[in-house]
């Protein structure tokens, strides 16, 4: 009795798993039917986001996309930015396409009259915008959003050299819940490139008041090609500047 006990539940947990293996399955079918799958490469690659979906077409009829190629410093207008930027508390997530940490509020930058609320921070490597054609290893993208609901993001370019020691908090983090002292993750200069965007990855909305920092901050070897590895290559090319100039803020 015991013995045919025994092997009941064992079909009994065998069924069970088949069961949870299936809901699983066709969760993962509903969420591909819901999301149209975009890549860094081949035929979902950046050349093609615009034809995928009807909701990326921006990513091919803008006129004001990003990331763009800057000019030197000295042939553009910038504007000094100032934050409100302390240790603050993050939820570290692996999307598998970018390392994310989303914040709690309280952080912000203003530029101009405008204040901006930080959302998240994600990163690509290499850099998206690139400098007189020249990328960066490493990017950090500081996604905020106005009181009038205009987003603005910060870009801190980095190059290889000192450890940085914020973004090893995020590092050892991934997956978790963390404070991470935002100001100490920035170069000291926020003397920022200043012009009119889009979201890089689709669907590309348009309206993004972009902020580049001129001066890069270092993150160490390791540390670029560890996200290296857990992003991959995930910076979608320059896009054409067209009529648009780089500009101070109002
Ligand atoms: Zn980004």
């Amino acid at each position: 009795m015991r013995k045919i006990a025994l092997i009941c539940s064992g079909v009994a947990a065998l069924a069970l798993t088949a069961c949870t293996q299936q809901a699983d399955d066709t969760e993962a079918k509903a969420d591909k039917a819901d999301k149209v799958v975009w890549d860094y490469d081949g035929e979902e690659g950046p050349e093609n986001w615009g034809d995928l979906s009807a909701e990326f077409a921006t990513c091919k009829t803008g006129t004001q996309q990003s990331p763009i190629d800057l000019p030197a410093r000295g042939e553009a207008k910038t504007v000094d930015v100032t934050t409100n930027y302390g240790s603050q508390s993050a939820k570290i997530v692996d999307k598998g396409y970018t390392v994310q940490a989303d914040f709690a509020e309280g952080a912000s930058f203003t530029s101009g009259d405008t204040t901006f609320n930080l959302l998240q921070m994600h990163m690509h490597t290499p850099s998206e915008h690139t400098v007189t054609g020249k990328s960066y290893p490493l990017v950090a993208h500081f996604v905020h959003q106005s009181g009038e609901g205009e987003f603005g993001v910060l870009g801190i370019l980095f190059e290889e050299g000192e450890a940085n020691a914020s973004l090893q908090t995020i590092l050892d983090n991934v997956g978790g819940e963390t404070d991470v002292d935002i100001a100490a993750m920035l170069p000291s200069a926020l003397t920022a490139y200043n012009y009119p965007g889009s979201l890089t990855t689709p669907p590309c909305s348009e309206g993004v008041n972009w902020h580049v920092v001129a001066s890069p901050a270092t993150a160490s070897a390791e540390q670029i090609e560890a996200l290296n590895g857990m992003m991959k290559n995930n910076a979608r090319p320059v896009q054409p500047l067209n009529e648009r100039t780089l500009t101070a803020a109002e």
